[in-house]
């Protein structure tokens, strides 16, 4: 039997089963309970946040925090080109449009000179700009430390969309922790997951509690059913706020284990000329996923070369995020570009990084990587 070796793949067993039936058992079976209140305490502690809401996606999160900052028609929002493309939907749920930004092409974070000259530009033209988006790329953090000062000069909220990056750090504070409020994704293929889910983190509970009030049907806490305005489904279930529960505990080892495949990466790809990997020099990182960008003049093949030769032998690759502006959605949105998402988009490559990947997974990915190398060079790689 051939098991697809999976690019990240869930990281769950006996811990999170024993979480998810006593969450069962208790009989809290709605987006309700002890485990709601506990993930939610549990993440904003590990965070360094005053607060959390859990609800039931990254997105909704996103167009939650959008929503508690007021955001909606008329307003514009910048957005990395470089991104999932939740981060620029949840703009337009909103009624407001995205304008999306290059990225630094080492980190393909949000390029912030760039966002500097464009928040000038846009302020000139008398537009109203309702927050800036950086996202924090595979579980890295987008560059704070010039950041959120120019959002802070030009009085612009930052939304952190830490949907990648929970348990990463930069400059030591932890991803999730640097915008007005931060949101962060347990979908399936995230660093860890509750199957589909979301958090809202931060230090302005006014905006946190908007934010739940709004998730909630925007029901009034009276006994009827009262309503003064429209509201969402949003809130996560008990049961898989216990099931990350359980991932919680595992973070940190699940972490180390996708550090040391970014490792082991780094070790096997340092001597081959025109590889590089992406955000290497980031020790913050969670390394949720480990990207080459491979320059085709310098090493004789391209990114989807190695892509196929892997494909052949059941191993998951993908291209890195391709650019929100190239994305026949958001074909004719704003956008200011240097040309180095485009660039990462065509020499990128996403290699299987997940923490629950076997010894004897690791080395069939890392021999057929060395193969692919042989053959291509005439000579091993290390
Ligand atoms: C996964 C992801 C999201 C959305 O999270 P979901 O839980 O899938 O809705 C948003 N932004 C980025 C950058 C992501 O990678």
């Amino acid at each position: 039997m051939t098991d697809k070796i999976h690019l990240s793949a869930p990281d769950v067993g006996p811990l999170e089963e024993s979480y998810l039936i006593a969450a069962l058992r208790s009989g809290w079976v709605a987006p309700a309970g002890p485990d709601l209140d506990a993930f939610e305490s549990e993440v904003a502690t590990k965070v360094g946040t005053r607060g959390a809401v859990a609800v039931s996606s990254g997105t909704a999160a996103l167009h939650l925090a959008l929503l508690g900052l007021g955001i909606g028609p008329g307003a514009v929002v910048l957005v990395p080109t470089l991104t999932f493309v939740a981060t620029a939907n949840a703009v337009c749920y909103t009624g407001a449009r995205p304008i999306f930004v290059d990225c630094d092409p080492r980190t393909g974070n949000i390029d912030v000179a760039l966002l500097a000259e464009l928040l000038q530009r846009i302020r000139s033209r008398g537009e109203r700009i309702g927050a800036v988006i950086p996202v924090d790329m595979f579980g890295s953090c987008a560059d704070y430390s010039t950041l959120l000062p120019i959002c802070a000069a030009a009085d612009v909220p930052v939304v952190e969309d830490a949907a990648e990056a929970l348990g990463a750090t930069h400059l030591g504070r932890p991803a999730g922790s640097f915008g007005r409020i931060g949101a962060l994704s347990f979908n399936g293929n995230k660093i860890m997951t509750t199957s589909g889910g979301g958090m809202l983190v931060g230090d302005d509970v006014a905006l946190l509690e908007r934010a739940r009030h709004l998730s909630t049907q925007a029901r009034e806490p009276v006994p009827h059913y009262e309503h003064r305005e429209t509201g969402y489904n949003y809130r996560l279930s008990n049961l898989l706020a216990a099931l990350g529960r359980a991932q919680l505990i595992r973070l940190g080892s699940m972490i180390h284990r996708r550090r040391r495949l970014r490792d082991q990466y780094a070790k096997l790809f340092a001597p081959v000329p025109g590889v590089q990997l992406i955000g290497a020099e980031d020790t913050g990182s969670n390394c949720w996923l480990t990207s080459i960008r491979v320059d085709r003049q310098r090493s004789g093949w391209a990114a989807a070369d190695l892509a196929a030769h892997l494909a052949a032998r059941h191993i998951e690759t993908r291209p890195v995020w391709k650019p929100m502006h190239l994305q026949p959605a958001y074909a004719d949105a704003e956008n200011r570009l240097t040309g180095a998402a485009e660039r990462l988009f065509a020499e990128g490559l996403t290699l299987p990084s997940g923490s629950v990947l076997n010894e004897r997974q690791v080395t069939t990915v890392f021999s057929a990587i060395d193969e692919f190398l042989t053959t291509r060079t005439g000579a091993p790689a290390a």
